[in-house]
């Protein structure tokens, strides 16, 4: 458990921005309490000025307020200083940033041409030779030694000409030595960003800005929570940009980002955002605002007064304890809800949304990966045969009358509801009030919890739910319930993701309800998708696709829709697909295969972090990575 000095937060159960210290980028200012500004990365080659000043306006257009471009090496770097002007000249006065791997000397032209340049602290001094070194005491501070002297000259330009520096650390991406001491963890990549934040602090430069990005959102929000306590204890407020790696495309993209991003920003955490998705980067940027507008939400939030402290670690995973009821809680895999209370007349084709697909033929019924597990049917009735592994939920009235004591049938009465009866079987009971009726869950222990509340700061609210639970011992199973009136379909999963994000990856919620104007399918399949981006029950093949940058070697979004098309049944199965095989290799994190540019036309193939088919031609690495997945048993035929 936390002491009240090292949190991450301002506060727990209540939503509150955390004010950082002012960077002043050019004409934008991040952090000091200023606006959280979108921004993305350019995809085109940097050497191609104009398509790189256009595809800049495009996405400046759109609302980006910051531009980074790829800088490989020193002649990208001195192309920046032509494209800035290029922009100038067209009224366009947004900042650039450089966007620098390996390559000290790029830093130093971007530096005193443009407003920011990001370094990746694992790349910055290091050629990455995947390795375990063994470093003694006195070797790991001659290594720290090695990095100040080639980090610090970059230091010096920037503080002589005003630039602004990103040191933006990746989980893929992190150096031998901090790899050698603390692994690929969190911590690795909070120390990772610490190594060089104090070098910054001795040469007093604090035009900064720390990001911390993971294509596991667990580690990636870990890792921001724990860079902002480290920061706090060494006296250090910088302002965070924030971002999820390799998030894919589409709505699992969207979905990936919002949990990540989305639970940063309702904690108050975040300065600046990047939604990192497969698509033209002008797409990111609505996203991007989008999550911005959910995260300062707070018209509609509920004081909580307490002096509760959190009773669980936000630096790990753990779930929380709980105890089985029928198959909810414990080790279970988090279940879906669906809902078809307010349908009239419901048909066995209504049951497509949710998963399940009716054979008349076979008179069978087929499940599909995404079949949901509890289906509310509120004061309905249906008068055809169910699939035996779908649990119908009904109001506690129409169980009584009809369902009472059928397997698979469960009752749900509302906290608020006074129900002289005691239950003999698995019931729900849906909560909406802050302070949980304890005596009650204690007297009752075959009640599955359905926590919901209309306020929108959801986050804070069944936190504090949690800690009651948690603090008098109650291992009854928590389903939690989102409802939003969004009508935009985007919108609707931006907000419930962002809303869910904390929870899940903090190990709270056996199951989950969404509810709102969207259709079944929608729902049903945002509600897996939650579940699959927080780690918590994956249902379906997981791409860790590279947004493409000006290194990318090979039209990314055509790769990836293609893989995807040959391998979407593949459920369980991570496949990087990455743009080029300088950061490609790293940043592809904990993938089963991987897919990654080499040079125009060659991709290399890779089995976890191994490379084992080099050099293949485009024309044939799909195919040649659906051998590999076949070599290694990974394959299964897809059902047509
Ligand atoms: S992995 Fe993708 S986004 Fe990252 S540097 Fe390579 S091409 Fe660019």
């Amino acid at each position: 458990m936390e002491t009240a000095e090292k949190k991450y937060c301002i506060d727990y159960f209540n939503k509150t921005r955390t004010k950082t210290s002012e960077v002043i980028i050019g004409s934008v200012k991040i952090g000091g309490g200023n606006p959280i500004l979108p921004q993305s990365m350019t995809t085109t080659d940097t050497m191609d000025v104009a398509g790189s000043v256009a595809q800049s306006k495009r996405m400046i257009d759109a609302g980006c307020e910051l531009v980074r471009l790829t800088a490989p090496s020193k002649k990208e770097a001195e192309k920046l200083g032509e494209i800035k002007l290029l922009l100038n000249k067209d009224g366009y006065d947004k900042p650039l940033v450089a966007d620098i791997h390996f390559t000290p000397n790029a830093a130093e032209i971007a530096a005193k041409l443009i407003e920011k340049v990001r370094v990746n602290p694992g790349n910055y001094a290091d050629k990455k030779k995947f390795e375990e070194i063994e470093f003694t005491e006195e070797s790991y501070q001659e290594e720290l030694t090695r990095i100040e002297e080639k980090f610090t000259p970059l230091v010096e330009i920037c503080k002589a000409h005003g630039t602004a520096m990103r040191i933006g650390t990746n989980h893929g991406s992190l150096s031998d030595r901090i790899l050698s001491r603390f692994g690929d963890t969190p911590e690795g990549m909070v120390e990772s960003a610490m190594e060089f934040l104090r070098i910054c602090r001795k040469n007093d430069y604090h035009q900064l800005v720390i990001s911390m990005k993971a294509s596991n959102t667990l580690v990636m929000v870990q890792a921001y929570r724990l860079l902002v306590k480290t920061m706090q204890e060494e006296g250090m407020n910088y302002p965070l940009h924030l971002g999820v790696t390799e998030a894919g495309d589409g709505e699992d993209g969207r979905i990936k980002s919002a949990v990540g991003i989305g639970a940063l920003l309702e904690d108050g955490l975040g300065d600046t955002i990047r939604v990192s998705l497969t698509e033209d980067p002008e797409f990111e940027i609505p996203v991007a605002k989008k999550l911005i507008e959910k995260g300062n939400k707070t018209k509609n939030n509920l004081i909580v007064t307490t002096n509760k402290n959190i009773s669980y670690n936000p630096y790990q995973y753990s779930k929380r304890k709980t105890k089985i009821l029928h198959n909810i809680g414990g080790k279970n895999v988090p279940i879906v809800f669906a809902d078809l209370s307010q349908k009239e007349n419901i048909i066995a084709a209504n049951f497509y949304g949710f998963g399940y697909n009716y054979s008349v033929n076979l008179d069978k019924w087929n499940l599909q990966d995404l079949a949901a597990d509890y289906l509310f049917l509120g004061d309905n009735n249906i008068d055809f045969e169910t699939p035996g592994t779908l649990g119908l939920v009904y109001s506690f009235d129409n169980w009584q009358k009809n369902h009472i004591d059928k397997p698979n049938h469960f009752p749900i009465i509302r906290h608020s509801e006074t129900i002289k009866y005691t239950f003999k079987t698995t019931y729900f009971i849906e909560i909406d009030s802050i302070e949980i009726p304890i005596t009650y869950i204690q007297e009752n222990p075959l009640a599955i919890l359905v926590i919901t509340t209309k306020y929108d700061n959801k986050t804070q609210i069944y936190r504090y739910i949690r800690t009651q639970l948690d603090e008098n011992n109650l291992e009854n199973p928590v389903i939690l319930k989102f409802d939003h009136t969004l009508t935009d379909i985007e919108e609707f999963q931006l907000y419930t993701a962002s809303d869910a994000g904390n929870q899940f990856i903090d190990g709270f919620g056996d199951g989950i309800w969404i509810t709102g104007p969207q259709p079944t399918q929608i729902i049903n399949t945002l509600s897996f998708g939650i579940l699959q981006a927080t780690r918590t029950r994956i249902s379906k093949t997981e791409y860790i696709s590279c947004p493409s940058c000006g290194r990318t070697l090979f039209d990314l979004q055509e790769t990836t829709a293609k893989i995807r098309s040959k391998t979407a049944h593949l459920k369980g199965l991570k496949i990087g697909i990455m743009g080029c095989i300088v950061n490609g290799p790293g940043e592809m994190a904990d993938a089963d295969y991987g897919y990654v540019g080499t040079g125009p036309g060659k991709i290399h193939l890779y089995k976890e972090k191994e490379v084992v088919r080099k050099n293949v031609s485009e024309a044939e690495a799909v195919d040649a990575l659906i051998d590999l997945i076949k070599e290694h048993g990974d394959w299964v035929e897809p059902i047509l």
